[in-house]
């Protein structure tokens, strides 16, 4: 049988028990016992018990004196009705108990009633044996009878009750019953003693004493009873108060636990967190700190890591054990393919070239793309020059084989210079700057590679003095325009001039246009020097038309650098060089190459047609170097184009093929309604070809080399000195007919 149903068993069995103690005791009461005296007794009885309880301070231990009611009831009226007081006594306790709020089941009222009642007639029963071998006499008032009378009750009492009571403990077979006794029940002993003790007191009184003394002692014990009482609850308060400090104490312990507990955990989490968003601080301080480092197209170290390992290399300077050099390389017509073939080609073509210089070079070697078109290496390692010189031989190999991007095949070419990093450099820039020079150098000699040395280097420094001095020589008046004629190849006569200019050096002397044309363009001078040309050509021509009434109307060709037409301001400058100096707009001829042209189709053919819509004349100048694309040559608004020397130049040599190339330039331009010119004639084998592949018009040495504005007058009075080395019967219009003809036709 489990714990829980032994019990309920044994609540039943307890109850029925005692039910039947109970009963037994109210039908077998004497009658001498049913009296007004035990009714009021029974009363009293269950009108007192209650108070009859002490609580003692600390624990749950209460004493009851309600058991000297028992025990004062077994001495005046017996047993029978101790049992009957036993059972409204604890009656008495329970109602009481439950209303001062004491939660317990009902059953409990019961079970105690029965309880109570059976622990009562078991003492009775034992004192019934121990009054019979002790011969005692239950009602004797005699002290020495009452006491051990009274001490054989309270010790039953308590043995009874406690043995019925414990295998109701929740200890029952947990521990044994001895331990159970011992531990919940021994304690209640001593209220049996108090009780039996005052039950001893009571009847004395009551036997003996006269109503006066039983005044007095009721009265005694009243107030020894209160006192007691306050005393206790005095003790038992601050006993509480106690506790509620401790159990305050305890608490405040327990929230300022809880308390660390929450912060510990929130801390923790917080921890958590920092630590995830160091983690990811880490990660992106490293992308960062990648990406300030990396080119983002082709994953290549940048300049500002180039510089980095520079400026280490630099630091280290003599303790280098190795040499180290750095190569400079420029991808040529790289913008071309972007303007042609669209960024996304240009793109793919820098990724091509970046993988081919990686695989090309070792892995200890750095390669940077320093932007643009622009790659900048370091080789380690390397003990001379020539083996620097063969792994950039490589490098140029690799980089100009041909491949193929989205269907289109690229032939690329580039400059590359080198320089070795030695003891005279003082900062990073200045290794790259020398590299750089190198390949400037490479660039302008139309190199594939060029070493770095002193006379490059002189070179570039005469460059840079170059650069600053043209900003001042349009106010030092150094410069001066010269004029070569144009000639018509029907007639042999001057149809205008070409406007060539040249820069006289207070201190260098003459420099050739080809040295410093290119420089004043990447600087951006050649545009306040071409509106300089465009205002003095006019108005010179405008001068020579008045001045030379029988040559009115020659025309003149002025070079327009690309830099200036890429710029908006082209249109509005030749507008007002025309206005300032009153030229017919049809007598000025704008140069512009063909691969100026073709640099940027789209906006050239926008600019030509505002120039056009000018009235000024267009020569597509260079024809034949520049690549042209024939739908874009289509659409240009030209007048005429002008044969590039390099085709004339061998024109007259023995199996040329030139002279097939001139005839098919010529036939394409007449084919377009255009009218050409050749450029650079110098032969008169030159020229007789020319005139019978029906060339309109030509330029060059042996008419005349580019002459000074006062020696065009000469040239002019002189009439085509030309004419008498020539055999006019050549030229497939008559001398007569020219003079007639002159007309403004476009030349
Ligand atoms: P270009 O516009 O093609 O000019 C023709 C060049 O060929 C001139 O050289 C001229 O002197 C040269 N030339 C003409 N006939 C012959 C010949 O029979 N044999 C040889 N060997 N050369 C001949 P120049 O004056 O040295 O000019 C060179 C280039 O410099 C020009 O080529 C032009 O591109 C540029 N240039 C000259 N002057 C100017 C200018 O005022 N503005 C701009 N933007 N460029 C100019
Ligand atoms: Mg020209
Ligand atoms: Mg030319």
């Amino acid at each position: 049988m489990n714990q829980e149903r032994f019990f309920t068993f044994y609540k039943f069995a307890i109850i029925a028990i005692g039910c039947l103690c109970l009963g037994y005791a109210i039908a077998s009461l004497p009658d001498d016992a049913i009296s007004v005296g035990f009714a009021i007794y029974l009363v009293l009885s269950f009108s007192f018990a209650p108070f009859m309880n002490i609580k003692l301070p600390r624990g749950n231990l209460a004493l009851g004196f309600s058991d000297s009611l028992i025990f004062l009831c077994f001495l005046l009226y017996g047993g029978k009705a101790a049992i009957i007081v036993a059972a409204v006594e604890m009656l008495a306790n329970c109602i009481s108990l439950k209303r001062n709020g004491m939660q317990f089941r009902k059953w409990l009222v019961h079970f105690n009633v029965a309880l109570n009642s059976i622990s009562t007639l078991i003492t009775f029963g034992g004192l019934l044996l121990f009054l019979e071998f002790s011969q005692l006499d239950l009602n004797s008032a005699d002290t020495s009878n009452l006491l051990p009378v009274l001490g054989v009750l309270a010790i039953l009492q308590f043995l009874s009750s406690s043995a019925i009571h414990s295998p109701a403990s929740p200890n029952f077979r947990k521990k044994p019953l001895w331990k159970i006794w011992q531990e919940d029940f021994f304690s209640g002993s001593l209220a049996h003693i108090a009780g039996a003790g005052i039950a001893f007191v009571a009847y004395k009184i009551l036997n003996y004493g006269s109503s006066l003394t039983i005044s007095i002692a009721l009265i005694l014990i009243g107030i020894a009873y209160i006192n007691y009482r306050r005393t206790i609850a005095d003790i038992n308060e601050s006993i509480e108060q106690a506790e509620k400090a401790e159990r305050d104490k305890t608490e405040i312990e327990k929230q300022k636990a809880d308390e660390a507990k929450r912060h510990a955990s929130e801390l923790e989490g917080l921890l958590e967190k920092e630590e995830e968003i160091s983690q990811d601080l880490r990660l992106s301080k490293e992308e960062l700190e990648y990406s300030a480092y990396h080119d983002s197209l082709t994953d290549l170290p940048n300049r500002a890591y180039l510089m980095e390992r520079l400026k280490f290399l630099v630091e280290m300077g003599s303790t280098l054990s190795e040499d180290y050099y750095i190569v400079f390389l420029d991808l040529s017509r790289f913008k071309n393919i972007n303007d042609i073939m669209g960024h996304s080609v240009g793109d793919d073509v820098l990724k091509i070239v970046a993988l081919r210089l990686r695989r090309a070079l070792r892995d200890e070697d750095t390669i940077s793309r320093l932007g643009g078109d622009e790659f900048a290496i370091i080789l380690t390692n390397l003990s001379s020059m020539e083996k620097a010189q063969k792994v950039v031989n490589k490098i140029y190999d690799t980089l100009t084989k041909p491949f193929m991007v989205q269907g289109n095949k690229i032939f690329s070419d580039l400059h590359i210079g080198i320089a070795p990093l030695d003891f005279e450099h003082i900062k990073p820039e200045d290794v790259l700057r020398d590299a750089d020079i190198a390949m400037q150098h490479a660039k302008d000699k139309n190199l594939g590679l060029a070493i770095f040395n002193k006379e490059i280097r002189a070179s570039h420094l005469e460059r840079i003095r170059l650069e600053a001095d043209l900003r001042h020589a349009v106010e030092r008046s150094e410069f001066e325009m010269h004029y070569q004629p144009l000639i018509s190849l029907k007639d042999g006569n001057v149809l205008g001039f070409e406007a060539l200019l040249r820069w006289n050096h207070s201190e260098l002397g003459l420099i050739s246009p080809a040295q410093f044309i290119p420089i004043s363009e990447e600087t951006g001078s050649i545009i306040p020097i071409t509106n300089w040309i465009l205002r003095e050509t006019c108005l010179q021509l405008v001068e020579w038309n008045e001045t030379l009434p029988d040559e009115k109307d020659f025309c003149v060709s002025v070079n327009i650098s690309g830099r200036h037409l890429a710029e908006d301001k082209l249109v509005r400058d030749v507008k007002r060089a025309l206005r300032l100096s009153g030229l017919t707009p049809k007598l000025l001829k704008l140069e512009i190459t063909e691969s100026t042209a073709m640099d940027n189709a789209e906006k050239t053919i926008e600019v030509l047609h505002e120039l056009k819509s000018l009235g000024v004349q267009i020569s597509i100048d260079d024809f034949g170097t520049g690549y042209s694309s024939l739908s874009y040559l289509h659409r240009l608004p030209f007048d005429t184009l002008k044969i590039d020397r390099s085709f004339v130049m061998n024109a007259d040599q023995e199996g040329s093929e030139d002279i097939k190339i001139l005839e098919t330039i010529i036939s394409l331009t007449k084919n377009l309604d255009k009218k050409v010119i050749a450029e650079g004639i110098e032969t008169e084998e030159q020229l007789s070809i020319l005139m019978d592949l029906d060339c309109d018009y030509g330029q060059g040495y042996l008419f005349s080399k580019p002459v000074s504005k006062q020696e065009v007058a000469e040239l002019i009075r002189d009439i085509r000195p030309w004419l008498s080395r020539i055999d006019p019967s050549d030229f497939r219009t008559p001398v007569s007919e020219i003079e007639l003809d002159r007309t403004l036709q476009p030349f």
